[in-house]
């Protein structure tokens, strides 16, 4: 038999379009450079709140080691619905809208390949986290993102929505408070998005994990805008708020006829969450409140002090008003993100992430994790106020 000529690629074409994450590239750097401080990394420096670990280690103790549902578990079904009612008053039936996942990472993968039918468009704010773009390519749709700027505080604007609205347009996914900018949008900016999502019936899919880390103002939970219930898949986890990045726990709550079909994909494709983190969560959700106030409290202290610290080096810093991210400009030093990132590394070593990771629009900023201590944010911002010396303008 001839040889072919062309060489036949093993991977999908799909995947051509999905570059490997900036994150990751950057955080092998990191590793290989000694006496690092890293604002990088987007999680708590804080373990899991050793009654929510307990409740883990309780569940391998006790021989809960097996599947459980692929829903979830029934009573951590039941309490993330309490849970939403309590808090922001919108009341999902735990048997058939509520789906727990392998963190808020999984609920949007199966949000995406539940709705998506080939070529039908994603709106995405521009900047935003990093999976979002990728998550609407893999499930076959077409990513239309949205510009948002600086001067608007990152707030994604209806208007620039409501013209990128076309025939193909099924869903608008976005996440407030936002990463990487540490935007929240303010109740009335939501109503105005609701009525777009209404009016043209499209699937909003709101990623609100960062909802229990809000400093100013409050969060609103999308679903619990008047109609849109029906028309939001609402994605919530554990990873955050309570510092159990590690344990992948997340929910998604959406009307029936879509957790249905997630949930058919979830039972060929993970079957459940592990059920350690499941009894671990659901020790979260019921007793947890003190600890996520008093972390929340502690990253505020933070914040502050990071925001206050850039814009005094020159690096002027829209007020994140939520999440755990600074989103300074870096224009002033006439360099890119990336060429930023990279000299801040190899002659601070200060780890921070290019802007441009997160879209073309967070070009000229780079993000700032402050969820690490005061002291390391006190020497980072110390490191920054040198490199500035040497590079502002
Ligand atoms: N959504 C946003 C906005 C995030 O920042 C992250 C993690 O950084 C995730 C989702 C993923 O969360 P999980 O750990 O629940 O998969």
């Amino acid at each position: 038999m001839e040889t072919p000529e062309v060489r036949k690629s093993p991977l999908s074409r799909r995947l051509e379009a999905i570059p490997p994450s900036g994150i990751r590239r950057f955080f092998d750097l990191v590793r290989s450079v000694e006496g690092i401080i890293s604002l990088g990394v987007g999680e708590p420096d804080y373990a899991t709140p050793w009654h929510i670990r307990e409740a883990g280690i309780y569940s391998l103790e006790k021989g809960y080691t097996m599947y459980t549902p692929n829903t979830g578990l029934p009573q951590l079904r039941e309490a993330i619905a309490r849970y939403l009612e309590e808090n922001y008053g919108v009341a999902y039936n735990p048997e058939t809208e509520v789906l727990v996942t392998v963190g808020v990472s999984q609920g949007m993968d199966l949000a995406m390949r539940a709705i998506i039918n080939p070529g039908e468009e994603v709106i995405i704010p521009d900047p935003a986290y990093v999976a979002y773009v990728p998550c609407a390519l893999l499930a076959g749709g077409k990513p239309v993102p949205i510009p948002t700027t600086g001067e608007e505080g990152f707030r994604l604007s209806h208007e620039r929505v409501a013209r990128a609205i076309t025939p193909a347009t099924k869903a608008l996914l976005f996440g407030y408070p936002a990463n990487p900018t540490g935007t929240v949008m303010p109740r009335r900016d939501l109503m105005a998005l609701a009525e777009l999502v209404r009016k043209h019936q499209l699937i909003a899919v709101s990623d609100e994990i960062y909802a229990r880390l809000v400093y100013e103002g409050e969060h609103t939970c999308f679903a619990a805008l008047p109609g849109m219930k029906e028309r939001t898949i609402l994605l919530g986890g554990f990873s955050k708020a309570y510092a159990m990045t590690g344990w992948r726990l997340g929910y998604a709550c959406a009307p029936q006829e879509i957790i249905e079909a997630m949930t058919r994909v979830h039972q060929y494709t993970m079957m459940c969450a592990p059920i350690m983190a499941q009894m671990a969560a659901l020790e979260a959700i019921r007793n947890g409140d003190a600890a996520v106030k008093e972390m929340a409290r502690e990253y505020n202290h933070r914040r502050r002090a990071i925001v206050k610290g850039l814009n005094a080096i020159g690096l002027p810093c829209p007020e994140p008003q939520g999440a755990f991210y600074a989103f300074p400009s870096i224009r002033a030093t006439g360099l890119s993100s990336e060429e930023f990132t990279e000299k801040l590394l190899m002659e601070e070593k200060v780890a921070v992430v290019h802007g441009s990771t997160f879209g073309a629009c967070g070009e000229g900023y780079v993000r700032c994790c402050y969820a690490v201590s005061l002291p390391a944010i006190e020497e980072a911002l110390k490191r920054m106020g040198r490199f500035m010396a040497r590079y502002g303008r």
